[in-house]
């Protein structure tokens, strides 16, 4: 950890321990990293005995069915009144633009920004960016131990599924000891880590196999392979009655294919303002920083997996991906 993570984990550690009141929150469309942060730092507020509302807008609830089976029961999708008493948590969150609480009316008391996003924008009152931990959770479960709070199997289970999500399976190149050594614990408390893996990887629904089919035949190879990317349209996810939640995992998949360098999921989301499309990409070797491309189009994330929104259409779009991705050769 750098000198600066140490101090801002002090400060927290002080917050976490001196504050009263809190509200936890996350990312818009919150990932297994998102909820297992959340659900713990939920847990371990509680262990504290603090007053704390966890909070996941309407909007992506119920959770996607890799997520479905865990327990959100005492989440809330309104913000509470009194924000301007508490100490709003922001975990996994790289700005405030990715969460809902931008639309409060009232600041909260204090902000403390826990996330390992690189190009977190430091938003908080306290910001601890924890740039080389391979997910929120392996944060939080580090604040845990500062706090000498006991592990119970609900927290080992909900920070599981961060760590394993995040890091791939312990295959992304942001795993590390630390990763592991993170694992040993939580396996070791007793956790059933194939149950866990079968209920994220393996429930697919029936119709997120027709998806993948689409996607795979979609698939374009660009600048000489280096590219791969698939675009999936409105009539994609109609006709095979797929969700826009059943495209994760296809752009890791696209990685996959020998050559590419860079990866894109590129699916199409209408809304009252129209046309648009979200972009999802993985690069593969580090060669390429894709959070580079995110962010000159307008979104952000990590150097080996980011994303963004635009109203481009699809040959701009891809004409985007190819001039963005060159420049970095
Ligand atoms: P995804 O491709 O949706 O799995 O996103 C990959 C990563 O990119 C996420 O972990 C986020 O860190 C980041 N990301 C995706 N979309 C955005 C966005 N619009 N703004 C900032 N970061 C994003
Ligand atoms: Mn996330
Ligand atoms: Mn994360």
């Amino acid at each position: 950890m750098t000198t600066a993570a140490t101090e801002s984990r002090e400060q927290t550690l002080a917050v976490l321990n001196g504050g009263d009141r809190f509200l936890v929150v996350t990312h818009e469309h919150p990932d297994g990293d998102a909820l297992g942060s959340l659900l713990t730092m939920k847990m371990m507020l509680e262990q504290l005995d603090k007053d704390v509302t966890t909070f996941i807008a309407a909007d992506d609830l119920p959770l996607s069915y890799e997520y479905s089976w865990l327990d959100v029961s005492q989440v809330v999708s309104e913000l509470p009144a009194d924000l301007d008493q508490r100490i709003v948590i922001f975990l996994d969150c790289g700005n405030t633009e990715r969460s809902p609480i931008v639309e409060a009316e009232a600041p909260p008391k204090q902000v403390l920004n826990i996330d390992h996003h690189h190009d977190n924008t430091s938003f908080g009152g306290i910001n601890h960016v924890v740039v080389d931990a391979s997910s929120t959770a392996e944060i939080v479960w580090d604040l845990a131990h500062g706090l000498e709070l006991p592990l119970t199997p609900e927290m080992a289970v909900a920070l599981y599924v961060g760590l394993v999500t995040d890091t791939g399976r312990f295959m992304y190149p942001n795993t590390t000891a630390v990763s592991h050594a993170m694992a040993t614990e939580l396996v070791a408390s007793g956790i059933d880590a194939n149950l866990i893996y079968r209920r994220v990887y393996e429930c697919l629904p029936e119709a997120k196999l027709h998806l993948f089919a689409r996607a795979l035949t979609n698939a374009e190879r660009l600048l000489e392979g280096r590219l791969t990317l698939s675009i999936l349209s409105s009539a994609d996810f109609e006709q095979t009655a797929a969700l826009s939640s059943h495209t994760e995992g296809i752009v890791d998949f696209l990685r996959a294919v020998d050559g590419t360098k860079v990866a894109a999921l590129i699916r199409e989301t209408s809304d009252d303002s129209g046309r648009s499309y979200r972009v999802s990409m993985r690069s593969s070797d580090g060669v390429i920083d894709v959070s580079k491309v995110a962010r000159a189009g307008g979104g952000g994330g990590h150097a080996a997996a980011a994303g963004f929104s635009t109203e481009l259409d699809g040959e701009a779009l891809k004409a985007f991906l190819c001039e963005q991705i060159t420049e970095q050769f």
